[in-house]
């Protein structure tokens, strides 16, 4: 008793002097390591197991978290984080257990998946990138981090970075698009969105970086499968997204589900120790995804005790869920399979990660119920979700200028998406009230009253019941109507009959992309193409909305649909979004980040691909003994960068400083764009190099640059961009990244496809 009296007072002391030092944090760059030294120096080997311990917090009802299994475990010092939990009052509440119950009082670290927002939703990340604003997309995971932390959580599992190629892979729709350089500004974005300038703060949450590494690279965009690739391609195409997350001083990574050469990513160690923490500085601490440690059984690596002795050997400090670390560590220490260092340096991390935090200088910072009732779901917060949500629209087609309509048209309104709320959230949504978003719907009648608009459903998602309820989860209900197809075709050419113009709201539900949720055929179910069908032949204009979280192989609607405006899952705002751009008030400007195939077979299709040794001559289909296909031309149904407005811009020659540049200098890329088109709009002019000799092959163009501007009709505007040696270099053979001297060509233009292009030499 007596020496549990004095531990108390030791720490209290402890937590008092490390206030003092926190004050001075930011001058001294105190780093806690008294503090936490002398909190280890009191922990037994239990508690510190206990730091490692990330369970997911179950359904903790309000009032009654003390009689939760958890509780029970959080009194014995064996949980360090608890996720998947909610609301100030019932993080409040659990921390209280932890820091009043349990032996040592060291607070939780709650974390959550706020990815694309936490109840202000914002459109999913596929969507963000498009927007191409870093600006707003910073913005975007600083409103997150205001609600999240208003409401008890202080730790977010995003950003997620990794380069995907493969839209089978449903969890494209949580990535940011095929490219390593665009990937990277917005790794960096997020992550000062979400950390801000103090992680003090408690308007700022920490952020996590995942799937360390290479997820978005799973064979056959079948979910958790194999990864294998060179080195030279994982550190030229896929790491620079997860490098620049460090970079922005990202305080957590998550480890992924996949194999990387052969060993689980969870327990490699030269993924973890040797480049993360050696190589790239990284200082934070590593977490497995969700039960990633216990999957190595099943990968076929060991037994559980051997699994978790290899993945704190790795670098792995905290054990999301799965509890090997706590149930097995203390044997596998006494066989001295692992050290005593290595559970202390973990724990050390956890420890640093909640100093960093201000938790132990006030655990319930994050518990601030006034603050959860007045910073979250705010007017304003909404009103950016729907600014933000018009800018990542993608408009692919406009024949005929059918759009922006008119707002005293007629519109039939039909499709699976219109009148669907739920939905508008897309994938990983997991704290939103998706009720309480916008349906296309509701977007319209607001926009230009309910008489203007005429609903009709016109086709499931899907004639396939049994796929159908597979999409029909987590709130999110496809509200499968169970009349005939031709009944409901029938209501839908009826209801165009007197509407100037059909609005047809398609593609897939919010839950056919994300995880767990691949498809090996990527394209508009046939229910909706039935529909489709019906409605074109009305003869009425048609412009399809486009619903959804991968690139989709369209070509039929390509060819047949006069209007197609891309607006992946937008959100809380969606609808009111999508009519500020039907109509005209904004004009849309989103550019693709992930190359839309003409058809499956031709994925993996990415602008970035390297040339081969028996390329097709430019603008041909077939050739013999060429690297190409009997069925289908290599073409992109959409390109990279691809997307119009509703004005037309035109790019003048490019303009270089020079035509040689040495090592030290920096090129300078001139460009005049002009709007010559009737409406303001805003254009993102991308600019690609490739490096026409290499001592490894080079791809046939790489994003270095990106710049958007807005323009009113007939004005222009010179846009420039700067190239240095960095811009040029790449990983060599001995994965040294370094430029090398030669020819270069450098493109800017609207897309990957439709560039100007012009020549230097870098000496
Ligand atoms: C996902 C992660 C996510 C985690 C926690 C896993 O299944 O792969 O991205 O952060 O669950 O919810």
């Amino acid at each position: 008793m007596i020496n549990r009296l004095f531990l108390i007072l030791f720490i209290s002391m402890a937590v008092m002097s490390c206030e003092v030092k926190q004050k001075n944090a930011k001058s001294s760059a105190n780093d806690g390591s008294d503090f936490i030294d002398s909190l280890m120096n009191e922990m037994t080997l239990e508690e510190k197991l206990g730091q490692l311990n990330l369970p997911s917090s179950g359904d903790i009802t309000t009032g009654l978290a003390n009689s939760s299994d958890i509780a029970s475990k959080i009194k014995e010092g064996k949980v360090g984080g608890l996720f998947n939990i909610k609301t100030a009052e019932k993080i409040k509440e659990v921390q209280r257990i932890a820091v009043e119950e349990s032996r040592l009082k060291i607070p939780l670290i709650f974390g959550m998946d706020v990815i694309h927002g936490y109840k202000t939703l914002f459109p999913i990340p596929l969507g963000l990138s498009c927007s191409w604003d870093m600006d707003l997309i910073k913005e975007s995971a600083h409103v997150a981090a205001i609600e999240a932390s208003a409401d008890g959580i202080c730790w977010t599992f995003s950003p997620m970075v990794d380069v995907a190629r493969d839209p089978r892979w449903g969890r494209v729709s949580e990535g940011n698009g095929e490219d390593p350089y665009l990937g990277a500004q917005i790794a960096k974005a997020m992550v000062q969105g979400y950390q801000g300038e103090d992680l003090t703060d408690p308007k700022t949450i920490m952020a996590c970086v995942k799937h360390f590494a290479l997820y978005g690279a799973i064979e056959a965009g079948r979910d958790y499968n194999t990864v294998d690739m060179s080195r030279i391609r994982m550190f030229n195409e896929y790491f620079e997204p997860y490098k620049a997350a460090v970079e922005a001083g990202v305080g957590s990574v998550m480890t992924s589900f996949n194999e990387v050469e052969g060993v689980p990513a969870s327990a490699n160690k030269w993924l973890m120790n040797d480049l993360l923490r050696e190589q790239w500085g990284f200082d934070g601490f590593v977490v497995t995804d969700y039960t990633a440690i216990n999957e190595m059984i099943d990968h076929g690596f060991g037994d559980l005790k051997h699994v978790s002795a290899k993945s704190l050997e790795a670098g792995v400090d905290m054990d999301m869920v799965g509890e090997g670390f706590l149930t097995t560590l203390k044997a596998s220490l006494e066989e001295d399979k692992i050290t005593q260092a290595m559970i202390d340096e973990a724990c050390r991390r956890i420890l640093e990660a909640k100093y960093k935090l201000g938790l132990f200088d006030d655990p319930y910072k994050y518990c601030n119920e006034e603050r959860a009732k007045t910073e979250i779901f705010t007017a304003d917060h909404r009103k950016k979700a729907r600014e933000l949500a018009a800018e990542t629209f993608v408009l692919l087609k406009n024949e005929g200028d059918i759009l922006p309509l008119k707002k005293n048209a007629k519109i039939a309104l039909v499709g699976p998406m219109a009148d669907n709320r739920e939905n508008m959230a897309g994938t990983w949504s997991v704290a939103g009230d998706f009720e309480k978003s916008v349906s296309l719907r509701d977007g319209l009648e607001a926009a230009v009253g309910k008489q203007n608009v005429v609903y009709a459903r016109g086709a499931n998602i899907t004639a396939d019941s049994l796929l159908e309820s597979r999409v029909s989860v987590f709130g999110k209900p496809t509200y499968r109507d169970n009349r005939s197809a031709d009944v409901m075709i029938r209501e839908a050419v009826n209801a165009a009959k007197n509407a100037d113009v059909i609005v047809a709201a398609m593609g897939e539900s919010a839950e056919m992309s994300g995880e767990s949720a691949s498809r090996s055929n990527i394209e508009i179910p046939q229910s909706q193409r039935d529909l489709m069908k019906a409605l074109l032949k009305t003869g009425k204009p048609v412009v399809m909305v486009l619903f959804t979280g991968r690139p989709l192989a369209m070509k039929w609607e390509q060819e047949n649909v006069p209007s197609i405006l891309n607006v992946w899952f937008a959100g809380t705002e969606a609808g009111n979004a999508i009519a500020d751009v039907l109509f005209g008030d904004v004009n849309p400007s989103g550019k693709l980040t992930a190359t839309f195939p003409q058809n499956v077979g031709q994925v993996p299709l990415y602008y970035n691909h390297k040339n081969t040794g028996r390329p097709l001559a430019e603008g041909a289909w077939f050739q013999k003994f060429r690297s190409n296909y009997l069925d289908v031309s290599n073409d992109p149904l959409y390109p990279f960068g691809y997307g119009l407005s509703y004005t037309t811009f035109e790019y003048g020659d490019i303009q270089l400083s020079s035509e040689t540049i040495g090592m030290d200098d920096e090129l300078t890329v001139s460009v005049k764009i002009t709007n010559t088109g009737k409406y303001k709009g805003a254009e993102v002019a991308q600019l690609y190099i490739r490096d026409m000799v290499g001592s490894i092959t080079r791809p046939v163009k790489e994003l270095k640059g990106f710049k958007k501007i807005s323009l009113e009709p007939g004005k222009s505007e010179t846009v420039t961009f700067t190239i240095n040696e960095q811009d040029l270099a790449f990983y060599n053979q001995d994965l040294k990244f370094a430029a090398e001297p030669g020819a270069f060509k450098v493109f800017v233009g609207t897309s990957s496809r439709e560039v100007k292009e012009a020549e230097f030499t870098l000496q």
